[in-house]
């Protein structure tokens, strides 16, 4: 996706955190991407709880130590600001569409004074 492209960091995976170089394939969606390992990895987690309950834990969650999980987190981090700005991009494109505040709002669960504020940079 050409807004995330344009981000200095090399293109990783927001799932397990693999640069774009190490994997077949990575997927782009609005503000996240997915590699093909993480694909295949959803996939059976979805088979093996469909129907069933959500699983409670990250699967990944036993197999990190405490400072494999404090490397990832400024990551995740990192992920959360890269779909903050995408969704600025989207707010932004819908407003110069003529898209109202209270539309946006709507659209995010919020009110249309708690999408200008987040989004309008306006005090
Ligand atoms: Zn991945």
């Amino acid at each position: 996706m050409e807004t995330l492209d344009a981000l200095e960091e090399p293109a990783r995976c927001s799932f397990c955190d693999r640069e774009e170089s190490r994997v077949r394939k990575l997927v782009s969606g609005p503000g996240v991407r997915i590699c093909d390992q993480c694909v295949d990895l959803a996939g059976k987690i979805v088979d093996e709880y469909r129907g069933e309950p959500a699983p409670p834990r990250f699967p990944g969650w036993e197999t990190l130590t405490d400072e494999q999980m404090l490397d990832r987190i400024p990551r995740i981090s990192a992920v959360v600001d890269q779909v903050e700005a995408e969704l600025r991009l989207w707010v932004r494109e819908l407003r110069r569409r003529g898209v109202t505040w209270a539309r946006i709002g709507a659209a995010l669960g919020t009110t249309r004074q708690s999408a200008w504020e987040r989004f309008s940079g306006e005090e």
